[in-house]
């Protein structure tokens, strides 16, 4: 697939592929399984017009990408955010589809995203805005078709808003379209913490695994939304000091260790760690490069890249965002001895936890939070282990073991299943 003109190290769909080459090649997969797998099965695009409080209308634009169906239905997040475009989507997608495979969930990739900033849009709006959107992909959606869940920009009321539309065009509820739902709506308990708590679950093995200890460490945090804020919240309680964590809008510093709950409370209140209590600020552009033991970046893509990778001081690193590091990056790091634990692996805790959920909705029996996690942590600790596994035997790093597990997997079914002409 061609890749359109944006540099090569910023451009996610070429990350992955990078990434999925390599794997590729270590397995010989073969020529005609490496066309499929390398491409997006389906692309939606959708015209989404939305009428304003001020009573003029806006057309934004949103899309759908199924990456590969082979494992189940496509699974994967809806993003809501100003930057979000075809290559990101076709990349979360893919990524989507490794990350299930990784996990061993029946699932296939998918992913969607609207161009939009929902700051500054009214939750009247937001409400329109997302079932327009579900509307739209109404006949390609669905519990046995492509389940979707929240991402960056989107929560649970954002997905109860999704399964409500589905469920009006169907002429009953279906709460098994989309996964990350409220409690009482078909949500499971767990899910919200479910990607953050995986990332303490996949640290802890890691470390023991790597012989980092994690006595008297130090952790270092960016992104405080829904993966980065319960990961920070979660290191905190371990007696692990998070010394600095980030926003969009600055990032904060304390080498004692930061006050957690009290910076969820101001960002609850204000919608920002500008101004956060017993603390210092510090340019968020250099935030990754501070003193620590462990990184956690649960942002965005390709924020640990080419310029920053030779001053990153953690010795291992967690990733919660999809994509943080770019492929440029990975050499700089292995060449430094900085070990990553990658998305594909490290966040899968939210999409093992909307498996959980979808399968609570299709019993209609659901699920203590104790027997959630318990499952979840099974699931994660047996991937560390296939996926360490894989990278030992082939010489290589976690990530190209991670994709090597994944593509591997789904290469399997495909073959099992054979083409239908
Ligand atoms: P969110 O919208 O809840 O939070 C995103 C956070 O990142 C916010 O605090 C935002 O201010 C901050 N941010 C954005 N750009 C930043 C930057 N350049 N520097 C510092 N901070 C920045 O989103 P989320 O659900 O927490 O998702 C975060 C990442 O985790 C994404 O890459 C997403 O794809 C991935 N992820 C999410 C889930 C999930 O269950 N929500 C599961 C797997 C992976």
């Amino acid at each position: 697939m061609s890749v359109p003109a944006r540099d090569q190290e910023s451009n996610p769909f070429e990350a992955m592929l990078s990434r999925f080459r390599v794997a590729a090649e270590k397995l010989g997969l073969e020529d005609g399984l490496f066309e499929i797998l390398s491409r997006p099965d389906t692309e939606i695009t959708v015209s989404i017009p939305v009428q304003l409080d001020s009573g003029g209308y806006q057309v934004f634009t949103g899309y759908r990408v199924q990456h590969n169906r082979a494992m189940g239905p496509a699974k994967g997040g809806i993003r809501f955010a100003p930057d979000v475009n075809i290559d990101e989507v076709r990349a979360l997608a893919a990524w989507m589809t490794w990350k299930c495979a990784v996990v061993h969930v029946p699932f296939g990739g998918g992913k969607g995203g609207v161009i939009c900033d929902p700051s500054k849009l009214s939750q009247r709006e937001i409400e329109a805005l997302t079932r327009r959107y579900t509307a739209a992909l109404c006949d390609f959606i669905g519990p046995e078709q492509d389940v979707p869940a929240p991402d960056i920009g989107t929560n649970e009321q954002i997905m109860a808003w999704i399964m409500d539309t589905y469920s009006m065009h169907h002429g009953r509820t279906v709460t098994s379209c989309v996964t990350g739902k409220p409690l009482g709506l078909g949500g499971s308990l767990g899910r919200v913490a479910a990607t953050g708590r995986g990332l303490m679950t996949i640290l802890k093995v890691a470390a023991e695994r790597f012989e980092i200890p994690l006595n008297n460490s130090k952790a270092l945090v960016q992104g405080f939304g829904n993966v980065g804020g319960t990961a920070a919240q979660l290191l905190h309680e371990m007696g692990i000091k998070v010394v600095s964590v980030s926003d969009i809008h600055t990032a904060v510093y304390n080498e004692n260790g930061l006050d957690i709950p009290a910076l969820l409370e101001h960002t609850k209140a204000t919608r920002s760690l500008v101004g956060a209590p017993n603390c210092d600020e510090v340019p968020r552009e250099s935030q990754l490069e501070l003193p620590c033991d462990f990184l956690i970046p649960a942002a965005t893509e390709n924020q640990i890249n080419s310029k920053n990778a030779g001053r990153i001081q953690a010795k291992l690193i967690i990733e919660g965002a999809n994509g943080p590091t770019t492929d440029n990056a990975d050499r700089i790091l292995e060449e430094r001895g900085i070990h990553c634990v990658p998305d594909i692996l490290a966040n899968a805790g939210g999409v093992t936890v909307s498996y959980f959920e979808w399968v609570q909705d299709r019993l209609g029996y659901f699920w203590s939070e104790d027997l959630v996690n318990e499952r979840q942590d099974e699931i994660m600790i047996r991937a560390f282990g296939e996926v360490a596994d894989m990278a030992e035997k082939n010489n290589t790093n976690l990530r190209i073991g991670a994709y090597m597990l994944g593509i591997e997997r789904v290469a399997h079914y495909t073959r099992l299943r054979g083409l239908y002409a």
